[in-house]
């Protein structure tokens, strides 16, 4: 069994004919449980969730369309989890909780991307990166990330390290293992699920979330995984899982987590 459950068809319309082409791409990754995961700051609908100068511009799109898209494909016989990737900001807790419940989600995928109003991954602020302690930013991320998981709200962690993705990377070793322990302790203690995710791979870090000690010290915590790409086109659907797959059995991960209607079953990796 192979998982994608991390993609985005939002450079098209929401329609099956755009949906089918990553489906298409599922099925020759030989990936049994394919999911889509759009933005939720693209949808009117979760206008409460985040509201910056940013996503403001960008909420555009109507959920309810989205989700047609995905019943649609399933009345025409494709086998598809219609997911959602949300922003964790502090405080968002309730308003969060509210619209997880207004769909029928089969995932929830918990993210960090903002640091206040840094959006560390977005390329237009990258050059904040160069005025910030490297350190700081980190700590302040996984410190953000911990009042993710303990808010119980989110079915699996968005790509756990991406707070590398320019590669500004903390030179001092025991200061990331320390981290690494203390998130995969919490990991475990919320009962959490994690992502491996190919999508650093094709960023300027060139490298998989989370890294190979992180995921060691979440294996350590028996923390269960699954596989996904990031795909924001259908080509990149599965991508890398060559590398992928070695890479979470190193680990010591030889199962999968599947979703559906919010309730996970385990499968063996492959
Ligand atoms: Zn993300
Ligand atoms: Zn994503």
């Amino acid at each position: 069994m192979l998982t994608d459950y991390h993609t985005h068809t939002e450079r098209g319309p929401y329609t099956v004919e755009w949906l089918t082409q990553f489906l298409d791409k599922a099925k020759q990754g030989q990936i049994a449980e394919y999911g889509v995961s759009e933005h939720a700051y693209r949808f009117k609908q979760a206008a409460s969730l985040l509201d910056n100068p940013w996503t403001r511009e960008r909420r555009t799109e109507d959920l309810d369309q989205y989700f047609e898209m995905v019943q649609e494909a399933r009345r025409a016989g494709h086998h598809v989890k219609f997911g959602i990737e949300l922003d964790y900001v502090p405080g968002s807790e309730k308003e969060l909780a509210r619209f997880i419940e207004s769909y029928p989600f089969d995932y929830i995928i918990g993210s960090v991307h903002w640091l206040g109003d840094f959006g560390f991954d977005l390329l237009e602020m990258k050059s904040q990166w160069e005025n910030r302690d490297v350190e700081k930013t980190y700590s302040e991320y996984f410190s953000i990330l911990t009042q993710m998981v303990e808010s119980r709200l989110f079915d699996f962690v968005g790509h756990a390290d991406v707070i590398k993705v320019f590669g500004y990377e903390p030179t001092n070793e025991a200061f990331l293992r320390s981290w690494y322990e203390r998130m995969a302790e919490t990991f475990a203690r919320y009962d959490s699920v994690i992502e491996v995710s190919t999508a650093g791979l094709r960023k300027p870090v060139g490298k998989m979330y989370p890294a190979p000690d992180f995921l060691r010290a979440c294996r350590a915590a028996n923390v269960p995984i699954l596989l996904n790409s990031d795909a924001h086109r259908p080509e990149d659907v599965g991508a890398d899982y060559d590398i992928a797959i070695p890479y979470a059995k190193a680990a010591g991960y030889d199962t999968l987590t599947v979703f559906t209607q919010r309730e996970r079953s385990t499968f063996p990796i492959g």
